[in-house]
């Protein structure tokens, strides 16, 4: 008989969970009930390491008073305001600071609630752009197999996941799909592949058949995150980024997993070297603690639709209620603060070689077919067993067990841990995960 009531007598089946098994999940409930720095806790006060920093969202570790304090006092003094056509300080505040952190040009920014979110806001913006310039025939989107934007229709259509389609149907038209940069030619490889640079020639070749004249972005995630963490091979984004350049397409980052230091500097696109017009940002914005996202996007960009005539009194026909929320802003305020003052992704740069070593020895386990990871982002791939996923399930269950919280997509194991963590948690972390491979 299925243990459907958590042990404080919380009944389980009403919320039906989200990317979940639900009814495997009442069988074999895996509840949380507290979280203290690196560490999560059960009921039973089990301490678990969290190899997934949340979902790649809380790079401080669990529990930052100084978050926590400024989300009080942010409450005391303005809990909400509307975010459409009036302002909360903090909101502006945050904006200027964020375009201190982000590449140069990139400084106007707007907020939205997640990830998913972010990327809908993006693709809106590059559509009106062309729009306002007189290119409205510019409709189409390039995205890539195996990406992954969110869970909206937008974000969904344009991404590449093939449960996507399945379950969902066909998605936004004017979506097309450049190859994914997996190649047998890279494996085992850490850091930015050797081969595959040419891939980027997928989205020359959409605009060889199509013409640039009708594609309006090229979205990718400059580290393919839920999808096994693929990092690009050498080349492969100054690639893109020239042809979207030559051809009047805006490049779009979406950057929800690796902006904030994942990859050892603010973004990823400051780590490769390579600018978008637009790039989406969410999850260590707030150190995972209150929900909220961002786009930002060229000033040129930005200006080119303040320059049309508004309708209505209105610029840039989106946004959300919670928009800008004066309490998410105080947590990514507090958040950024400890960003700047600790020098936290410092200490992914140095973390970063050992962590990746580790990860690439898994090479020698059975079962193992491919390694990969670039700064606190890794993804041991294994051979599956039983049905594909089956075998990435059955360790996530089992080293939930063991003490640590991971993520499988599919049969790949991805660990990206807090940045908060010292070398020896990653290293107990990894012996955890070694045993758990060993035995599945
Ligand atoms: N884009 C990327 C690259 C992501 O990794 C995610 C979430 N993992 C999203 C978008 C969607 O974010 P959210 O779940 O906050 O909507």
């Amino acid at each position: 008989m299925p243990d459907t009531h958590a042990p404080s007598n919380v009944p389980l089946v009403h919320q039906w969970m989200p990317f979940t098994a639900n009814r495997q999940f009442l069988e074999q409930p895996r509840l949380i009930t507290g979280a203290e720095g690196v560490y999560y806790y059960n009921t039973r006060g089990d301490k678990i390491f969290d190899g997934s920093s949340g979902l790649y969202c809380i790079p401080l570790g669990h529990g930052r008073r100084e978050i926590r304090e400024a989300v009080t006092q942010q409450m005391q003094e303005l809990d909400y305001a509307p975010p459409f056509q009036y302002g909360v300080p903090a909101a502006f505040r945050l904006a200027a600071e964020m375009a201190e952190m982000l590449p140069p040009g990139l400084n106007r920014v707007i907020f939205s609630g997640s990830g998913s979110e972010s990327v809908e806001t993006a693709l809106k913006i590059a559509i009106q752009y062309h729009r306002v310039r007189g290119e409205g025939q510019r409709q189409r989107i390039v995205g890539r197999e195996r990406g992954y934007h969110g869970v909206n229709f937008g974000g969904w259509s344009v991404g590449g996941m093939v449960n996507n389609r399945k379950s969902f149907g066909l998605g936004l038209p004017g979506a097309l799909h450049m190859r994914h940069t997996k190649i047998p030619e890279n494996q085992y490889e850490m850091g930015e592949g050797t081969h595959g640079a040419n891939l980027a020639d997928d989205l020359q070749r959409f605009v060889d058949l199509h013409g640039a004249d009708t594609i309006a972005a090229c979205i990718v995630e400059p580290i393919a995150g839920s999808t096994g963490i693929l990092v690009p091979p050498k080349g492969y984004l100054q690639r893109l980024r020239d042809i979207c350049t030559k051809h009047g397409i805006l490049l779009i980052f979406d950057e929800v997993i690796t902006g904030f230091g994942r990859t050892g500097q603010n973004f990823a696109a400051q780590t490769f070297g390579v600018t978008p017009d637009i790039m989406t940002m969410a999850k260590a914005l707030t150190n995972g603690s209150i929900p909220m996202a961002a786009t930002a996007v060229r000033e040129e960009v930005q200006q080119t639709i303040l320059d049309a005539a508004p309708e209505n009194n209105i610029e840039f026909y989106h946004g959300y209620t919670y928009s800008g929320h004066p309490v998410a802003c105080a947590a990514a305020l507090a958040t950024l603060k400890i960003f700047r003052e600790e020098d936290t992704f410092a200490r992914v740069r140095n973390l970063a070689p050992a962590f990746l070593e580790q990860i690439g020895a898994f090479k020698d386990l059975p079962y193992v077919t491919d390694t990969r990871g670039y700064g606190l982002l890794s993804a041991v791939e294994l051979e599956p067993k039983g049905k594909p996923g089956d075998r990435g399930f059955n360790i996530l269950c089992k080293a939930f067990e063991a003490g640590l919280v991971l993520r499988a997509a599919g049969d790949t194991i991805v660990l990206a841990p807090p940045f908060a963590a010292t070398a020896d948690e990653l290293s107990q972390m990894i012996d955890i995960m070694r045993k758990v491979i060993k035995e599945s």
